[in-house]
């Protein structure tokens, strides 16, 4: 239902809180964040208000992360409790999501039969069983990332970070929105899945377009299309876009 997502030197916790409560209007029953240092990813999720997550993050608020994902969930496949709620994780992988992976069952008949494994009841952890069963065979992130996303049917914009290539968010838009913005400070990038989560952190922002993709770290921006433009964030919440 909502995503934000943060790579930069300011308190990544709590700008994913932050941007997570201004998503709250949209509605939703569990919320999580991963919590990226290098090769440390750490998950925190729960279900019900905010306020859970808070409560269950408050012993780390202080500590420094590089990066980081959040999701409120809306549950549509796997009912709404902890387990089922975002991010989703495979060996390496972790994954938010919002929509729907209207081929999922295939995926996952598909993965079983090789052996995989499955936790949750969510059509979102296909996706990044998907990501690291193709990255396994290839050792290419960007490549397995790409061929990921050609093989889902649906609604899907996501948010994915994998300690095979650190540092990284790997992001893509197709049915609900997404946003990708360039922080006030240097080497800082946040997501939105609204425009409400970015105001006042950020002023330029891609407005993605269906089917666009790419990987951002502090450094770098790569998009894997042509069809993007920058334009200015609305300077006040009063005129976010809802
Ligand atoms: N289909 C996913 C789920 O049920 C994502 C739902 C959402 O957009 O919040 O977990």
């Amino acid at each position: 239902c909502g995503i934000v997502g943060y790579i930069g030197n300011k308190n990544t916790t709590k700008i994913l809180l932050d941007g997570l409560k201004e998503l709250e209007y949209r509605g939703y029953d569990s919320a999580g964040l991963a919590l990226v240092n290098e090769n440390d990813i750490e998950i925190y999720k729960a279900l019900g208000k905010l306020e859970n997550l808070k409560e269950k993050t408050k012993n780390i608020l202080d500590e420094n992360f590089e990066l980081g994902i959040g999701h409120t969930r809306w549950a549509t496949h796997g009912k709404p409790t902890e387990l089922n709620a975002h991010p989703h994780c495979g060996q390496y992988s972790y994954i938010v999501h919002n929509g729907i992976i209207e081929n999922y069952k295939e995926i996952k008949d598909y993965l079983i039969s090789q052996g995989d494994k499955f936790i949750s009841q969510t059509d979102t952890e296909v996706i990044v069983h998907l990501f690291e069963n193709i990255n396994n065979k290839i050792n290419d992130t960007k490549q397995a990332f790409k061929d990921t996303i050609s093989q889902l049917k649906g609604a899907f914009s996501i948010l994915l970070v994998t300690k095979a290539d650190p540092g990284k968010i790997f992001f893509f838009k197709h049915g609900s929105p997404l946003i990708l913005a360039k922080g006030n400070e240097p080497q800082e990038i946040l997501f939105g899945s609204s425009d409400a989560a970015l105001i006042g952190l950020a002023q330029d922002a891609i407005y993605l377009e269906d089917g666009v993709g790419g990987v951002v770290s502090k450094d770098e921006i790569d998009i894997f299309s042509d069809n993007y433009i920058w334009s200015k964030l609305p300077s006040s919440k009063q005129f976010a876009q809802k």
